[in-house]
């Protein structure tokens, strides 16, 4: 545990925070102010954007900016983003146009870059830019760089419980029928019948959810992801999972990670003998080992609850998994070979994993259709709570 505690600390995000006008000596304020949260690794970043109308009502929005350099955005969420060249217009949502005179309204983005991920300095709010009247406003702008993981922005509806995580949905801001912004729907390999979408009445939190419907058998696989930077840190991830019909003896699916440090090959969890099992693709490893002593120290997934899962995955080979609040003495790998349990997990050796999405659904690979619903996804550089 000292050695992942220290791998942990060895983390460093960048949080950039810039603030820019709200200093006014005289006459006109300011038209908006604009708060630019900076979550970055070394070829990607996000962006958490609150922006702030400091001037007279306003229906709709934009907000505008260049990059210095050569940052691409690939999706963005609570906003409609769209970049040409190096300059970037974020429009408003149907449902966060309006907004009255000090009334922030809250978007982001995932972009890649390489080199030095300035902070943009020529916000403008509706094509005003948000220096204010040059000739009467003075314009502050402040940078600072610490060694805080994610200083998150927390909405109203956020859920309150997810730390400093990096990534925290609770899909309240989703507005259509399938998950869209940060999340991609679909499948490496035939998706069939296997179908996600936006649920409107149950959840977990507040009133939406994501729902899969999973259909047996191999062609019908699907998932709703999102990228994440296990590169060269643990990844801990926590969220909720409610399903109808209890895990086969069949092996399925429902959590996926891409593992670049495995050839790019999937790690999984999911059930198999109606429990739950960490699977890796590479070599078809699972955990625990499925003899019936093994099967014993792992658990069923509850149906018809919504059930807590946490896991955390190191570089260094390291697995923990908790279930509504408990670890599953058969899903923990710490390095140590435990009889019915790792020692077929073990035998790969030189696992080093570096995830790179997370990706929820369904994966059936004979037998096993079930209904599922997800709420309150968040995955951070350190543990996140139930
Ligand atoms: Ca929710």
């Amino acid at each position: 545990m000292r050695n992942l505690l220290a791998a942990v600390a060895a983390v460093v995000s960048i949080a950039g925070l810039v603030v820019i006008g709200g200093t006014s000596t005289a006459g006109a304020a300011p038209v908006c102010a604009v708060d630019y949260k900076l979550n970055q690794w070394s070829t990607g970043f996000t962006a958490n954007v609150t922006v702030t109308n400091q001037s007279a009502p306003v229906t709709s929005w934009t907000l505008t900016w260049t990059f210095a350099g050569n940052q691409s955005i690939s999706s963005g969420w609570s906003a409609d983003v769209r970049q040409s060249g190096a300059v970037v217009t974020a429009s408003n949502m149907p449902w966060n146009g309006t907004l009255g005179t000090g009334a922030s309204a809250q978007f982001g983005f995932q972009a890649t870059y390489s080199g030095t991920n300035a902070v943009p300095t020529d916000f403008a709010f509706n094509g005003v830019s948000c220096s204010g009247d040059q000739t009467t406003t003075t314009t502050t702008t402040t940078t600072s760089t610490s060694t805080s993981t994610a200083t998150t922005t927390t909405t109203s509806n956020e859920p309150t419980d997810c730390g400093t995580a990096a990534l925290c949905d609770d899909f309240e801001q989703q507005t259509g029928s399938t998950p869209t912004g940060r999340w991609t729907v679909g499948a490496a390999n035939c998706t069939g019948q296997g179908a996600v979408s936006i649920d409107n009445s149950v959840a977990h939190s507040g009133s939406k959810s994501v729902r899969v419907d999973g259909a047996s058998g191999y062609c019908n696989h699907i998932f709703f992801g999102t990228p994440v930077d296990g590169s060269s840190a643990a990844v801990h991830g926590r969220f909720y999972v409610r399903h109808t019909t209890a895990l086969p003896m069949a092996h399925v699916t429902f959590m996926a990670m891409k593992d670049a440090g495995d050839a790019g090959k999937d790690l999984r969890m999911g059930g198999q003998n109606a429990a739950l099992q960490w699977n890796r693709e590479s070599d078809d490893a699972t955990l625990p080992e499925q003899s019936p002593a093994g099967v014993a120290q792992s658990k069923p997934l509850p149906t018809g609850q919504w059930n807590c899962v946490q896991f955390t995955v190191d570089p260094a080979g390291r697995i923990s998994t908790s279930l509504n609040g408990s670890v599953v003495d058969g899903l923990v790998v710490d390095g140590v070979s435990t009889p019915d349990i790792d020692s077929q997990w073990l035998r790969k050796t030189g696992w080093r994993p570096a995830v790179t999405d997370l990706r929820l659904g369904w994966e059936s690979y004979g037998d096993g259709a079930n209904t599922l619903w997800y709420d309150d996804v968040a995955v951070g550089s350190s543990p996140i709570a139930c």
